[in-house]
């Protein structure tokens, strides 16, 4: 078979009219020539994949601490997860598959160590001072925090990617956002690739919890017979393969479970979008609701999943006895540095200087906050130790 030279533009490959195609992109903050072999939307996933917390993700976590095992999921697998997911769903509805996949791979960059007891931590430390919230901190590591390059801080991303990865935010927030901060203000749709990433997010995690819960021992086949998602499938999957190890079994329902939503999401998206028409991006922005999502029967078994989820796995004693250690270690960091700038490494103290003659006591918490909110899990311990424990 010959070669095929790659599309430089996304022109070149077979777009519906309202996928983001970057001969139209809404561009870069700072200006740069267009990229030779790659569409721009490549370029956004190439610079995300080389960043330094992109590499981070592989050390933090979600619901287990990271070295709670080496079998459970990371920010890293499941961002690859989510990609996987959006990039075959964007394909199929001839969305921008190399935006999809942009989005994704940098939806979670900002998390905070130790997951969501880390992020909550962290919040409750910033209340005085503007507050802490992943999404908005994945924007500020994609556009201030990444130091790479030699004509800007961050990886000066495309506004559609930007705009994927800024999934929700305050009013109060995005009046301080400008171009990108509009859509909330307006309470507009953004883009379709950044419709899908988000559900896609969502998919992922639900339902590798489930896959994660189950091989941890922290819920069990028999609680989750209230789960209708779980339970369609998994007397499917019995029936048709009685002899078949429990391992094996959990695996081919949790695939087959994806495998539903995905279908589901598809095929609602698809009618919806039919339905709607829009003919350009600007028409998705501007339409009433998100074109992308579940039929009503499948955002309910969605909803039982999650509330499952909440009851069973996040309240469990064993995963709250870790986020209670979680929120302790994020909070006496905090506290320490706040308090005493010369515990920072040098550059952090630099950055804390030039940020509090700027914005004062604010301005050295958020210094705080994005150091503490960069390490990973196995970093945070160790300083806690380094820090509080004499005989280290
Ligand atoms: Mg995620």
């Amino acid at each position: 078979m010959p070669c095929q030279v790659k599309p430089v533009s996304d022109n070149a490959i077979a777009l519906a009219p309202y996928a983001a195609c970057d001969t139209n992109s809404r561009g870069r903050q700072y200006k740069e020539p267009p990229p030779d072999y790659r569409s721009e939307y490549q370029r956004d996933r190439d610079r995300i994949v080389h960043s330094a917390a992109f590499r981070r993700l592989e050390y933090k976590t979600q619901v287990f601490v990271n070295h709670e095992g080496d079998m459970f999921r990371t920010r890293l697998t499941h961002s690859i997860e989510v990609a996987q997911i959006g990039r075959s769903i964007a394909r199929v509805l001839h969305l921008n598959e190399d935006l999809t996949e942009a989005i994704t791979l940098a939806h979670d960059l900002g998390h905070t160590p130790f997951g969501h007891a880390g992020q909550d931590a962290l919040n409750r430390c910033m209340k005085e001072y503007g507050g802490f919230e992943h999404n908005l901190q994945s924007l500020r590591v994609v556009d201030t925090l990444e130091e790479r390059y030699a004509g800007f801080s961050g990886l000066n991303l495309t506004y559609e990617t930007r705009e994927g990865i800024l999934k929700h935010c305050s009013p109060r927030v995005a009046a301080q956002l400008g171009a990108l901060g509009e859509r909330f203000l307006q309470r507009q749709q953004p883009g379709l690739e950044a419709q899908l990433s988000n559900v896609a997010d969502e998919i992922a995690y639900n339902n590798h919890d489930v896959d994660d819960g189950l091989r941890a021992g922290l819920i069990t086949i028999e609680q989750l017979d209230e789960v209708r998602l779980f339970q369609q499938q998994y007397e499917i999957v019995i029936s048709q393969y009685p002899a078949l190890t429990m391992r094996r079994i959990i695996h081919e329902v949790v695939r087959r479970m994806i495998n539903c939503q995905v279908t589901d999401l598809i095929e609602t998206s698809r009618e919806r979008i039919a339905a709607a028409n829009p003919r350009g991006i600007d028409e998705v922005r501007t339409a009433p609701a998100s074109l992308i999502g579940f039929s009503a029967t499948m955002q309910d078994f969605n909803i039982e999943l999650k509330r499952f989820l909440r009851t069973h796995m996040y309240q469990h004693y064993k995963v709250r006895r870790m986020t209670n250690k979680a929120d302790k270690v994020v909070i006496t960091l905090f506290d320490a540095f706040l308090d005493d700038l010369q515990l920072l490494p040098p550059e952090y103290q630099t950055k804390v200087i030039s940020q509090e003659q700027k914005n004062g006591i604010a301005g050295r918490a958020r210094v705080v906050a994005d150091y503490i909110a960069g390490m990973t899990d196995r970093f945070a311990i160790s300083e806690h130790v380094r820090l509080f424990d004499i005989s280290q």
